[in-house]
């Protein structure tokens, strides 16, 4: 039995992995109100931060900006470009899970999860900034 709720789940759920890119929940709401006319904001909003709480989808905070979700959630990190707010996967060897308990030695909150944001160009903006600035 397919209940309206578990059908929206599906789609916004479908619609992470389809966008791939670490989509915004705006993204998301995008391309689910084309399957889903009636949808509202509010309820993919809702959907996808309650996926998040419930380990199915990844939140990805961004300083000043709107979470991103990612369908993937195996351990890895995120490089953001400061110029036009690309996200993209970085997949290193070993995760570094010892910064949590390195952390924990040095901080009086009891913590429990982390977020590792790396700031960089993508090369899209490297190649336009040397087409700007020749001289760099
Ligand atoms: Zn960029
Ligand atoms: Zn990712």
């Amino acid at each position: 039995m397919e209940t309206r709720n578990t059908i929206q789940k599906q789609t916004i759920l479908q619609a992470v992995k389809e966008l791939a890119n670490h989509p915004t929940a705006e993204q998301v709401y995008e391309k689910v109100v084309v399957k889903l006319p009636n949808i509202s904001r509010a309820t993919v909003y809702r959907n996808l931060s309650n996926m998040a709480d419930r380990g199915l989808l990844q939140r990805i905070g961004v300083p000043g900006g709107a979470d991103h979700y990612d369908h993937t959630l195996q351990v890895h990190y995120h490089v953001l470009c400061t110029h036009c707010g690309a996200l993209e996967d970085i997949w290193l060897e070993k995760p570094a899970k010892n910064l949590m308990e390195l952390a924990n030695e040095k901080s009086t909150f009891s913590i429990q999860s982390y977020q590792l944001v790396f700031n960089g160009v993508c090369p899209c903006c490297e190649a336009k900034q040397r087409k700007e600035n020749p001289i760099q």
